[in-house]
């Protein structure tokens, strides 16, 4: 057994808290904030293997899934929902489109089946709008709530003596004194630990500001909103047939049968992802700006398009309750993450762009498996 510290409480850092944990070691988890505040509590919550792009991200995916699925069966209080997604055709041509994709070599991992119509709404009765004309379903998707999920896996470790999380507090340093790592907070206090697993998110300038401005690393700013509950229940997650052009999993002829795109699309990089929350309400994004800096105002007439897309997909146009902004760290490399060695016994792990929530569990436990048991 090792004493294992981690640095960051977001979904990163809580993954690893409870994959050092299940590998019996010493944990104890340090978060900065009062609550974790960042991307990780930002989200839609999903845990999205149907667009995943072929080779090892899709196989990280479907680990991350089995291991969400697995955690969920050990732990039934986690808000963990196997619903799937639709990806909703709104066009004829959406449709072929589906059709083609669906052919792909690795559809049946992503477990994807085109539906028409009737089909679709019969999955789900939530899709009135005038505009559903089909779609592609994933059976392998699934969600959990992004302002429970940190809580509720943290629940499941606070029973345990090898387990002590410590909030508001913010780590300055991390370095390593002969075999052991000390980490130090702000007001001077002293962690020490045979490891140190520093999943800072989006921070790349606290902690190691050298690694992480050497490693192929951005940030990605997005718009979000929640809406009132429609008052229809929608059973999966849903997706817009813009979705397809910027998911890798769909990439390829197929996508020469999509209608040339709208320009604010292109502009903002958006599609419409909407995820139902177990209160009835709804998640609504995305956008994406990729050059900082980043704006400090939200731009309307994204929320204008959005909303244009659910009402023709829901058939209804709910109120905007509140709108909010994230920010994401995205390694370059289409790699699933940056996991590097700060030292010999400290790892940094961040960058996995807008797949974090679905791909953390896996991530977690290769780097618990791979570079403190091995
Ligand atoms: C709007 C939005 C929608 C998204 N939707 C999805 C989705 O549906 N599905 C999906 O798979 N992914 C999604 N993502 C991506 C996903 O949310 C992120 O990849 C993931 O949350 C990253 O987790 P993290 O723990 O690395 O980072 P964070 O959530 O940013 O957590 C890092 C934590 O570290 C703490 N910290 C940093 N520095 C220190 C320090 N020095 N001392 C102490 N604490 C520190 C911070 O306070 C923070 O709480 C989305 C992201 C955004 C922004």
């Amino acid at each position: 057994m090792s004493r294992v510290l981690v640095v960051g409480a977001g979904i990163f850092g809580t993954m690893h808290a409870y994959f050092a944990h299940k590998a019996g070691h010493d944990v104890t988890l340090i978060e900065r904030d009062p609550r974790p505040m960042s991307a990780s509590v930002r989200n839609f919550g999903m845990v999205a293997v149907g667009g995943r792009a072929p080779g090892e991200e899709l196989q990280v995916a479907l680990r991350a899934r089995e291991l969400w699925g697995e955690i969920a069966s050990d732990h039934p209080s986690l808000t963990f929902r196997p619903s799937g997604s639709i990806v909703v055709a709104t066009a004829e041509n959406h449709l072929d489109v589906m059709h083609k994709v669906a052919q792909y070599p690795d559809a049946h991992l992503r477990g994807w089946t085109v539906l028409d119509r009737s089909e679709a709404q019969d999955m789900n009765p939530g899709l009135q709008g005038r505009g559903v004309e089909g779609g592609l379903f994933c059976s392998e998707d699934a969600v959990v709530e992004p302002d429970r999920v940190l809580d509720e896996l943290r629940e499941t470790l606070e029973f345990s003596e090898r387990f002590t999380y410590f909030p508001s507090t913010a780590i300055d340093d991390v370095s390593q004194k002969g075999t052991e790592v000390v980490a130090t907070s702000h007001d001077g206090r002293k962690f020490l630990a045979d490891w140190a697993i520093v999943v800072p998110g989006a921070d790349h300038t606290t902690l190691f500001p050298g690694l992480f401005s050497r490693a192929p690393l951005r940030r990605v700013f997005l718009q979000m909103a929640r809406l009132a509950d429609p008052g229809v229940t929608l059973t999966t997650s849903i997706a817009s047939a813009d979705s397809l052009r910027f998911y890798p999993g769909y990439q390829g002829d197929a996508l020469e049968g999509l209608e040339p795109v709208r320009p604010l699309v292109r502009d903002m990089v958006m599609q419409l992802l909407l995820q139902q929350r177990v209160d009835g309400t709804l998640t609504m994004g995305d956008t994406h700006i990729y050059d900082e800096p980043f704006p400090h105002e939200m731009r309307e007439d994204c929320y204008e398009l959005l909303l244009d897309d659910v009402e023709s997909i829901v058939g209804v146009r709910p109120e905007v309750q509140t709108r909010w902004s994230g920010i994401y760290s995205q390694n370059t490399t289409g790699a699933v993450c940056i996991r590097e060695k700060a030292d010999e016994r400290i790892i940094a792990v961040t960058g996995p762009g807008g797949r974090g929530n679905t791909l953390s569990p896996a991530i977690a436990e290769t780097t618990i498996r791979e570079l403190i048991d091995a």
